[in-house]
This record gives structure tokens, sequence and C-alpha cells, in this order.
């Protein structure tokens, strides 16, 4: 066996695993080597009841002295009590829809139960526990899974892979940045990630790891940014803009005109713009984004702005189609729900030319679009999208400018992390007629009355959105609310009187589409949903919105579902619905109710959970990042900065042997974004 082989040399992996583990990228053993863990089960401290914090999660070990029968709740939903003693103090743990889980249990049994606890008077309680066997000791590693597999499996596949290719496991830094900046090894890291002995071991894994990332990160930003102020653009000419700012219907803010000012700058010059517009829900990004393609239309050239959804491109459509209409200016859209005769038609629009502006999703960045002159690519809500595909799109025209557009302000490090080859602008300005959304922390106890609030809106023609965190139950979760469960019993009975609707993000693009386009036409007074309207949508006419286990969500992104509301002349109220007693939780909700300052509330979440779960989105975090996700330490990414810049002043375009495989890792870094 070696780094090599194909996973089916492992015990327990035959054709079938492992098609699994190639739906996570992983062929052979080298690749599964580096799959690395997503957190820890630890088991290292006290495993009594007494000691048990309710704080965090923690691991308790008790002996099981009663089951209960299991009872169905409701459709989809069951409850299994379980008792269970540490000789000192009983817990009762309540299992929703783990049969399985319960059955395996044996009365008279001990075992390990790890998850989060209440203290309660004569003992405590868990929900859900993960079930370990209690042989088990220090760091339970859990992986990023997909569907038929388990921690459990990968963790055994992954100790037979380190016990016969650990050895084989190549360095890939030079001695003296290992020296200078005290990182262990490479093969010491890989092994200490998947089975760290103690916290220490742990730590010295990730730190050199995510440094080895940040460093190969920071070089190949160095040498793209390089490669890039190479490329000839358009320098377009300072037409002015003013009549388009005019025919708007507002006045722009002080901050827009800015940053209008800054983009243009950037365009009227050969060098191409490559610039990211920071500005909180509701700043008013898309007007700049209309000022910048209008800017570029009167210079003869076509503009593309790409959104992470369908909806969220539809509605672009719409209000640029306004916009552009009183100057001739034609808007299309391209988006992969289309019929493709539809399809076909836009495209050969856009490569005549006679489709000036197109939004759409990543459908614009296929292969067979061609543009007939391509001079500004905008992309939205950019941190939906990979590094990958912004690059891709850059290359459809003769190194066209670029300008990506976020709603989650990003503090400065991470915005290198995320942006390290962007220039970087500001919307710290809101529209002045904003009312600020007013926001209430509850407690499950008052969903009712949050109902009632939503049924009274409807009676005056207001909408609501009501917000779940998940569509799907598994197993190990708690009895999250599913949507189309809760839209379905809310319709038959507190909202019966209204009209709900149901989006999710299983359901058909055409039909999301249809059921959006219906709130948007006021059809619909209730929207129950999922996150899919979070990026972007705008229905000025809904006032209230309600967010279901609030907790689930982080903060930045409750700040933006939020953002959602707020956008008329009304007052506008937003619910968040959270039964989590745990006091950091609570201190995280707190957040949110008390201001509406996007870059505030980034900051707290910044502080409260690290950089990796910073945008609540594992997949869509950090792009290139595998470790990033566990990172806690962003002062590491200064020291690979300087690391960096120390081995480009000795090597400019890492030739040197010693830096031969650091310049592999970067290549291949490089090509997987597709830069
Ligand atoms: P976001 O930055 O979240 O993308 P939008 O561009 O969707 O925000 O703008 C939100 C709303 O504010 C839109 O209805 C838009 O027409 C309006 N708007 C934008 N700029 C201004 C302004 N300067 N004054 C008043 N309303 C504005
Ligand atoms: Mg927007």
């Amino acid at each position: 066996m070696n780094l090599e082989s194909p996973l089916t040399v492992l015990k327990g992996v035959g054709e079938k695993r492992a098609k699994l583990y190639q739906k996570l990228g992983i062929n052979n053993i080298g690749e599964l080597l580096e799959h690395y863990p997503r957190g820890y089960l630890d088991l290292t401290g006290s495993l009594s009841i007494k000691e048990a914090s309710d704080e965090h999660p923690c691991a308790i070990k008790a002996v099981v002295t009663q089951k209960s029968a299991t009872r169905p709740i409701r459709r989809g939903l069951t409850v299994t009590k379980v008792r269970a003693t540490d000789m000192e103090s009983d817990i009762l743990i309540t299992f929703w829809n783990a049969k399985y889980t319960v059955d395996a249990l044996e009365i008279g049994k001990e075992y390990i139960f790890y998850g989060d606890f209440s203290r309660r008077f004569t003992g405590g309680e868990m929900n859900s526990p993960t079930v370990i066997s209690t042989e088990e000791r220090g760091f339970l590693p859990q992986y990023p899974l997909t569907e038929g597999l388990s921690s459990k499996m990968v963790s055994a596949q992954m100790k037979e892979a380190i016990k016969n290719c650990g050895s084989f496991i190549r360095e890939t830094l030079c001695g003296s940045v290992l020296k200078k900046y005290d990182l262990c090894s490479k093969e010491e890291a890989i092994r200490g990630i998947h089975f760290p002995s103690c916290s220490n071991e742990l730590e010295r894994a990730k730190k050199r790891l995510i440094f080895e990332e940040f460093l190969a990160f920071t070089l190949g930003m160095s040498l793209t940014k390089g490669r890039e102020r190479l490329a000839e653009g358009n320098a377009f000419l300072n037409l002015s803009t003013e009549k388009f700012e005019e025919s708007l219907g507002f006045e722009l803010t002080g901050a827009q005109k800015r940053v209008i000012a800054e983009c243009k700058k950037d365009m009227c010059s050969s060098v191409p713009m490559s610039r990211l517009i920071q500005g909180d829900v509701g700043s008013g990004k898309t007007a700049i984004a209309a000022a910048c393609m209008y800017f570029a239309a009167k210079n003869g050239f076509q503009s593309a702005m790409m959104a992470p959804t369908e909806v969220l491109a539809s509605q672009h459509k719409a209000t640029l189609e306004k916009m552009f209409a009183p100057f001739g200016i034609k808007v299309g859209i391209l988006t992969g729900s289309m019929k493709a005769s539809e399809k076909n038609a836009v495209k050969e629009a856009i490569k005549s030319g006679e489709i000036t502006i197109v939004t759409g999703t990543h459908a614009l960045i296929q292969e067979d679009v061609e543009f007939w002159n391509l001079g500004l690519i905008i992309t939205d809500e950019q941190h939906r999208f990979g590094v990958r595909q912004r690059m891709a799109l850059g290359k459809k025209g003769k190194a066209p400018h670029t300008i990506v557009m976020s709603a989650t302000p990003i503090p400065r490090t991470l915005a290198f992390v995320l942006y390290g080859d962007l220039d970087i602008s500001i919307l710290d300005e809101m529209p002045k007629n904003r009312i600020p959304v007013k926001t209430y922390l509850v407690e499950p106890e008052l969903s009712q009355r949050a109902l009632n609030f939503v049924r009274n809106f409807a009676k005056e023609g207001k909408q609501s959105y009501i917000v779940c965190p998940l569509i799907e139950r598994n197993e190990d979760s708690l009895p999250l609310e599913a949507a189309a469960d809760l839209a379905e019993q809310i319709a038959g009975q507190e909202l019966c009187d209204c009209n709900v609707g149901l989006l999710h993000g299983k359901m058909k693009p055409a039909e999301k589409e249809r059921v959006m386009q219906a709130f948007a036409e006021n059809r619909l007074q209730v929207l129950v949903s999922t996150t899919v309207i979070e990026v972007g949508v705008d229905v000025p006419n809904a006032v209230c919105m309600v967010i279901e286990n609030a907790e689930r969500f982080g903060l930045s992104q409750l700040h933006q579902l939020r953002g959602r509301v707020g956008r008329g002349k009304e007052q506008s109220y937003c619910i968040l619905i959270s039964g989590k007693k745990n006091p950091e939780t609570k201190r995280r909700l707190e957040v949110i109710a008390k201001t509406t300052d996007g870059f505030k509330v980034a900051e707290e979440d910044l502080k409260l959970r690290g950089p990796g779960d910073f945008f609540g989105y594992r997949q869509s975090g950090l792009p290139m990042l595998k470790m990033a996700d566990m990172m806690t330490d962003i002062s590491l990414l200064e020291t690979a900065k300087k690391a960096a810049a120390e081995i480009l002043s000795d090597d400019p375009k890492l030739e040197k042997a010693e830096n031969a495989a650091l310049a592999k890792n970067i290549r291949k870094l490089l090509e997987e974004a597709a830069i």
C-alpha cells in the first residue's frame, strides 16, 4: 500500500464505498490522509454527570437503566426516552428519530453519551446525544461526510491508512521555515490532526497545516497578481453617468457616489479593475452595479452580472430592465432552467451584441457562452461563489474589468484570505429613508403569538417570511421544524385564512421561481422557507420575519436574513425563536437583537465563532482552504504572509529545489481554482 493506492486496498472499502469517498473528492490513500476532521468529540475531560458542563457539548459515561417505547409525535417524528446513571446522579436522555440507535442500547451496559447537557435538580438531561463505546479515548475525529459514510468508518479507515502509509508522507516546507516558525513536520501534522493524543498535539498539527495553507495561498496570490497586472485591459473613456444617476428616482448616498467614482476611475485604466464592494444589506449595491454597467455601455461594452440563485438573477433582470429601458439599453437573462431554445436565442443575442447587459446564474460561465465585447463583469453576493467561478467568468472577455459585491461585511484580515487579489471599496452609509428593523428574541412557547402577529399582518395586506434552518431531519440532530412540515401544519391550522407558500433548496428552479413570483406579487402572504431567500431577495411589502431555531444560524447569516425585511416605508419586525438555554447561544442571539449594523454583527460573529464558521456555510466558506474551517487564530495568517514575503525575496519565482514541493502545491491550488 502506498499514497497512490486506491482506497479499495483498505479493509472495509469495496467498490461501493470507494464511490462514496469519490463523492468527497477522495480517490487514493494520499487524498484520504488530507481529508481532515471538521471537529472532534472531546473525551478527555471528566465524564461524570456532576461535573458536566451545560455551556458546551460534553461527554458523560453512564449505564443505561431504562428505555421507553419509541412513540410517534407526529408525521416523521418519533421520540424515545432513556434513563442512565453514573451511580451518583441520573440523566434522562431524549432521542428524536433515532430508533436504530436506541434499539442498539443494552440495559445494564455502560456508554459514553456526547452532546448538549442541561442540568436539572436531580441530575440532568440530554437531547439526542451521540452514543460512543466506552473503549474510546481522547479526541474522536468527526469528518465531513456524505450519505452512507459515518465518522466511525472514516476513522477506522484513516487509522489503517496512517499505519501503513504514514511514513511515506513527504515534507512540503523547507527546513529553515519549519525551524523559524516552530512548525512540526507534515507527517506529525497529519497524524496529529486525525488522532491527537492531547490538545497540545492537536494545536501543533492545526498550526502547521493552517500555516502551510495560508503560505501557499499567499504565495499563489502574489504570483497571480503579478501576472494579472501584465494583462492589457480596456481603458474606458471617462464619460458622464449623470443622466443615468438622475433617472434612478432617488438621490444616491454619499457612499454610493464615492464608490461609483472609485470604480469609474479603475475602469479608465488599462490595468483591469478587480474590486470588491462591501456593503450591508440594503445599502444599495444594485444601483452602483447599474451605474457601472451604464458606464461600460456608454463606452460600447457589454456587461455581465452573475447572481448565486435564479430567483436573484431574475429579480436583477427585472430591476435593470426598468432602469435601462429609458436609455434603449437591452437587458437579457441566462439561467440553467431556461429551455434550450430560449437559451440559444439569448446566447445568439449576446454574441451579436444585441443584448448589452446580461444577468444570470453560473450558466453564464458555461463554455459555450460567447460575448461580442464583454467589458465588465459583476458578481453579486460573492461569498456564494468560489474563486474558481470568479476566475472562469473573467476569462470570457479581453481582460474585462471585474466587480465583486458582498453583503457580508468582512473584517480586513478575512477579506484578504477571500479576496487577496482585489481592491476594496466600502459602502458604509445607508439610504436615508430606512427604518431600522425591530428584533425580538423569544422562547418557543411564544411561537403561537409570533404566528398571530403574522396573521394580523396578513389581514392588513402585509407579508411575512417564516424561516426554518433545515429541510430534512437527520437522525443525529434535534427535532428541527422542517420547512415542508411546518408549512403544511401552519397552512392548515394557525394561518388557515392566509395563503402560505413554501420555498426550499430541493425544489426545481422553475417551481421556486413561481413561488417567489407569487410572493413578490402578494398572492402569497406568508412564505415558509429555508435559507434560499437569504440572498438579495427584495419584496418591500414584507414586513415581518419569524426565524425558527435561530441558534442554528450564524450571526452574519441572521443579519442577512433580517435584511429581507425593512425594505419599504413601514416599521418591520424580526422575531428570533430559540429554545436554547445555553448562555453563550443567548449572548450571540442578543447581539442580533441589539444592533442592526452589519459591521458590528460581523465583528461579534468573528469574535464568538472564529473565522472558519464566519459565513455559516461550511461548503462555501473559504474557497481554497480546507483547514481554515477550524482556524481560530487569524494571526497565523499574518505570520504566513511574512514567511511568504521572505521566501519570495529569496526565490521570486519559486525555482529553488528547497521550494519545489511548495511550488508544486501552489500550482495545484491555482489549477483547482482555475486561475
Ligand atoms: P443591496 O445593497 O442589499 O443589494 P439594493 O441594491 O437591493 O441593496 O437596494 C435596496 C433598496 O434600496 C432598493 O429598493 C433600492 O431601489 C433602494 N435604494 C438604493 N439606493 C438608494 C438611495 N440612495 N436612496 C433611496 N433608496 C435607495
Ligand atoms: Mg443586492
